[in-house]
């Protein structure tokens, strides 16, 4: 079955052509497509032609396995199902310049950080750019089902898997994005996540496209780093930030340090004043974030106080932070928290509380 969210324009429009039908059909499927339909919803296509495209091709790749709205603030968390039957997960969040989505970009991870719960099982496998996209199609689906009328303005990479280890599907899902006739989500609404792989980072800036590089730092040090982080065995912080500060040059666009706090891990005032040394004169942003403590992994939070200490130090240091607000915290917000419940779930069923 050939997954038709992955292809470009021109790609559909060959591979319609391939099928026997006339070239404008591939600018109609497109079109289809891109709004979130089935073939049984391409109403200008003829009846036979989309029996037979039926047998040959998917239209839709991601369909919403179960979804969970926030009452606190109105995120919803979506168990997105592949077709081979595995699941991701994605969150969509409102915010005052529009809905932004985070998407998954692997089943699995295997960076092994030892705070997340993405990563417990290892990789399972990575997306392709058509899932990706898909994963947007079903949230935009999803919203028109519930009368509104907004769609997804801004994406962020930072649901279950490394992008920059799958590295040429995300490349091509991020070309998808501003493809015309497509969900049309201009790249500097894009946000990228990553743990620091620096090969990759420095071919993600020679691509020239204008997404907002966040790199997961969670340590001031390298030593600190290697306890939480084992892909600090294979990147150091220095090289990361030459890495980062060419990315800078190629788009003019800040970085973003993500941080998470743990207690008696990396969230003392030394720790502030070392990350913030680190960062000083760097067009950036540091995001902070109390550890959401994942059962499995035994690493702990921290409470306001610490986190009100750590960004004080940061801000007289002139290094630009916020506190990143906590999102759907009632609904299994942290990384991969509802794959995990729902995987371990005995019977692989669904109750009908989940749904
Ligand atoms: N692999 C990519 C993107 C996915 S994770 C990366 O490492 O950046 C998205 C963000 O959530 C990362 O910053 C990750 O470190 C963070 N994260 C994972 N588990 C977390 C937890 N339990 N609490 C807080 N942040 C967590």
């Amino acid at each position: 079955m050939t997954e038709l969210t992955g292809m470009f324009r021109d790609e559909l429009a060959s591979w319609v052509k391939e099928q026997g039908y006339p070239a404008f059909r591939g600018a109609q499927i497109f079109r289809w497509i891109h709004q979130g339909r089935d073939f049984d919803e391409m109403s200008n296509l003829p009846l036979a032609m989309r029996e037979q495209l039926k047998d040959k091709a998917v239209a839709q790749p991601v369909q919403i396995r179960l979804q969970r709205e926030s009452s606190l603030d109105g995120t919803v968390k979506f168990l997105f199902a592949l077709r081979d039957g595995n699941c991701v997960e994605g969150v969509l969040m409102q915010y005052k310049y529009g809905l932004t989505l985070c998407i998954s970009t692997q089943v699995g991870c295997r960076m092994g950080c030892r705070f997340c719960a993405s990563t417990l099982e290892g990789l399972v496998r990575n997306l392709t750019a058509g899932e990706m996209l898909g994963e947007i199609l079903a949230a935009n689906r999803w919203l028109e089902a519930s009368g509104r009328s907004e769609r997804i303005s801004h994406v962020v990479l930072m649901g279950s898997g490394e992008p920059l280890d799958n590295y040429d599907e995300v490349i091509r899902f991020l070309k998808l994005l501003r493809e015309e006739d497509g969900v049309r989500i201009g790249l500097r609404n894009v946000s990228l996540s990553t743990c620091g792989l620096v090969p990759k980072i420095y071919q993600l800036a020679d691509e020239n496209l204008p997404v907002t590089l966040c790199i997961s730092l969670h340590a001031p040090n390298d030593e600190a780093r290697k306890r939480t982080m084992p892909v600090a065995e294979a990147y150091r912080i220095g090289d990361i930030l030459k890495a980062c500060r060419y990315m800078i040059q190629k788009t003019g666009r800040r970085i973003i340090f993500e941080y998470a706090l743990s207690e008696g891990q990396n969230a003392s005032v030394q720790d502030a004043a070392e990350l913030a040394n680190l960062l000083r004169g760097m067009q950036c942003h540091v995001n902070l974030i109390p550890l959401n403590p994942v059962p499995e992994r035994g690493m702990k939070g921290v409470d306001e106080e610490t986190v009100a200490r750590f960004m004080q130090v940061l801000e007289n240091h002139h290094v630009s932070v916020t506190r990143r607000r906590e999102m759907g915290d009632d609904i299994e917000g942290a990384c991969g928290q509802l794959r995990r419940k729902t995987i371990n779930n005995a019977t692989g069923e669904l109750t009908n509380a989940e749904v």
